[in-house]
């Protein structure tokens, strides 16, 4: 069976790639010019990559694209003039039917981004595809070939940022630590930023995870070892004390006052060299500045985890888990074992078993006696919720819901050296944020699918083009389930009618600085909006983003395993011990109580960190 459908699917795939490509490459553009092999190569390995429990329906629905075909023309889908391949794409893209939309959306999004993807700076081919471990340590310290049974004093599961401070400052008390991952331990210089590369080396399920709900919110977590330290844009904030208020108050959180977490903010900010650009910023982080200072608005320049050598500008180094608490852990004697994923945990005589599968090795089984769970904001609840553990857990993620906008200038904002954007508005904080996205032309071109013409745009004004981002915090929440016989798990979001209205103003306050910084066309990224060419048109945008038709995206998850003495509704004690439990942690971005308004990982960091020190000092107690 499998032998026949996987040359149908592969027929079908390609045409479709290559039907999509071709709408979407300038001719005049050599480099996105047919042949398409290697965009197809990218679409098959994607698909083989995503979530599990969605693969069969992607490959069935994509069969059935080629249905009408047969039944109509006579021939399969491939096997069409290109004409009358358009017309079948388009009477998908415009079906009233979701998953005929959604499926078109997939293998376009897919196939505009490796094709953009061929370009750089100049606008012809790149790319880096080096792939290295780093040398710098102890070979011995890492585990490449573990023997099926292993045994450690504490087990901590995700090396993230919660799971690289947990482990380092556990092994650095002396405790036998071992460290495990299910990504693969790679140098921050592995792949370059920001590319299709990168999704591929280390980002679960190669960046295509999706909110299930009116609006599907994709999201992207880190797979590797320093989780998403290593793929993220270094934007740091302390949490905001109105937000520790509220969980101190809501939640019944213990030791949460400001005062209790300056240390770990400080600590933190000292190991990572959060600071400032030493050189001027981007020239597409300035434009939305401008614009917001212009209408009266507050806008800051947002310190990063970047260490600058003298002399060399900008370009710093993002210090990210692998460059700081990754070799301080080794340093200090604790163990890693990458390629290894934690399938369930199970207590045997008060001790815990991990039952694990390693990337060459298959089925390990792990004994420790105290296990910190540190897989981030939906792995670690659904590997709770595997293993039978499930009171309070999974029930309440939050996450940013973010709506983004295409800006096209008269003057030059963006190249190749762009980097990452610092600048954010802050004025209608913590309800609404804006800022400037990662605006390379992979990026833009997807940015632009919902306002079809202009992606060709891309290839020869990209640098007039970037794009910008609204993000709430929102008051909607959404659940974390494991699926019987899958590995990955079904994540839920719902919006509320007030999330909808924020996500609208939001929309329209970015679009208005914009104009006030000079933008000269706006593409909202709402299916059916208008482009906006002038400040009145702002009147076109909706009040509230409209259900299903907005591509919403989020790079912040959290509050899924909530921490807190208010049993009722948190996983785990104020220190992230699990109620319940006498040896059992979380120490991530599952315990922040609700969404914090700020990028996370600021927050991730000092609370794992006062955790452990509480730990150490035997102060969490039942
Ligand atoms: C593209 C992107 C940009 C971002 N930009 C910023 C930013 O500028 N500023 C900011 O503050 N935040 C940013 N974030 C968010 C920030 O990266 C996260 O908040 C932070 O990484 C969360 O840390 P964590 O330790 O909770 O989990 P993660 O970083 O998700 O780490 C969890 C790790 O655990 C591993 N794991 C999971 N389950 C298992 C298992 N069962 N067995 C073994 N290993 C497992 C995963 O592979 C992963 O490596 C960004 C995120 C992304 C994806």
């Amino acid at each position: 069976m499998e032998r026949r459908i996987n040359p149908w699917f592969h027929d079908t795939v390609s045409a479709l790639v290559y039907s999509l490509a071709q709408t979407n490459a300038e001719p005049a553009r050599p480099k996105l010019q047919a042949p398409y092999n290697d965009l197809v190569r990218f679409v098959l390995a994607q698909h083989a990559r995503m979530p599990d429990y969605l693969r069969t329906p992607i490959l069935a629905a994509t069969l059935g694209f080629d249905l009408p075909a047969a039944l109509r023309h006579g021939h399969r889908f491939h096997t069409l003039p290109p004409a009358i391949r358009l017309r079948q794409i388009e009477a998908w893209k415009n079906s009233p039917l979701g998953f005929k939309r959604d499926l078109v959306r997939y293998f376009e999004s897919l196939a505009t981004l490796a094709l953009y993807s061929r370009m750089d700076a100049g606008g012809e081919a790149q790319c880096s595809t080096a792939q290295e471990e780093p040398s710098l340590f102890s070979p011995a310290k890492v585990i490449d070939h573990p023997e099926r049974e292993l045994s450690c004093e504490i087990a901590v599961i995700g090396s993230g940022p919660g799971g690289a401070i947990t482990a380092c400052l556990l092994a650095e008390a002396g405790r036998k630590v071992l460290l495990i991952e299910e990504g693969a331990y790679l140098s921050l210089g592995s792949c370059a930023p920001f590319t299709h590369e990168e999704m591929s080396q280390k980002y679960r399920n190669g960046g295509q995870t999706v909110a299930m709900g009116a609006n599907k919110i994709s999201y992207v977590e880190g797979r590797c070892v320093g989780g998403g330290s290593e793929i993220n844009s270094g934007l740091y904030h302390r949490t905001p004390p109105d937000i520790l208020e509220t969980w101190r108050k809501d939640f019944k959180v213990e030791g949460i006052e400001e005062a209790d977490l300056q240390p770990h903010f400080e600590a933190c900010e000292k190991e990572l060299s959060v600071s400032l650009l030493p050189g001027p910023a981007p020239a597409a982080s300035l434009k939305l500045h401008e614009g917001a200072t212009r209408l009266g608005w507050k806008s800051i320049e947002v310190p990063r985890w970047f260490r600058y050598d003298a002399g060399t500008g900008n370009a710093g180094k993002r210090q990210s888990m692998t460059e700081t608490f990754v070799p301080r852990f080794l340093r200090a004697g604790g163990m890693l074992l990458p390629r290894t994923s934690v399938e369930t945990l199970r207590l045997e005589g008060g001790k815990w078993a991990l039952n694990a599968r390693h990337g060459s090795m298959g089925p390990v089984r792990i004994g420790a006696e105290t296990v910190f769970v540190c897989g981030g904001a939906v792995q670690t609840p659904a590997l709770l919720r595997r293993s039978g553990i499930t009171g309070n857990i999974g029930n309440s993620l939050r996450l940013h819901p973010t709506v983004k906008v295409a800006a096209r200038f008269a003057e030059t904002v963006n190249s190749a050296q762009t980097g990452v954007p610092v600048h954010q508005v802050k004025e209608f904080s913590p309800r609404i944020s804006f800022g400037c996205s990662i605006s390379s032309p992979p990026y833009l071109a997807l940015a632009l699918l919902e306002h079809p013409e202009q992606v060709r745009e891309v290839s020869h004004s990209w640098q007039k083009m970037a794009t910008y981002y609204a993000m709430i915090t929102g008051e909607g929440r959404g659940t974390v389930r494991s699926i019987p016989k899958f590995r990955d798990p079904l994540v839920r979001y719902k919006l509320t009618p007030h999330d909808r209205r924020d996500l609208g103003e939001g929309l329209l306050k970015l679009c208005e600085a914009l104009f006030e910084s000079g933008a000269k066309a706006l593409y909202p990224g709402v299916a059916r909006s208008p482009q906006l060419l002038k400040h009145d048109d702002l009147n076109k945008l909706p009040d509230a983003l409209p259900s299903g038709l907005a591509s919403l995206m989020t790079i912040h998850l959290f509050s899924s395993c909530p921490m807190g003495e208010d049993q009722t509704k948190c996983a785990t004690n104020s220190f992230g011990r699990v109620h319940g439990f006498k040896n059992l942690y979380v120490n991530d971005a599952s315990l922040l109580c609700t969404a914090p308004g700020v990028n996370p990982q600021g927050s991730v960091m000092a609370l794992a960190r006062r955790n452990v020190m509480s730990f150490l000092n035997n102060k969490s107690t039942i």
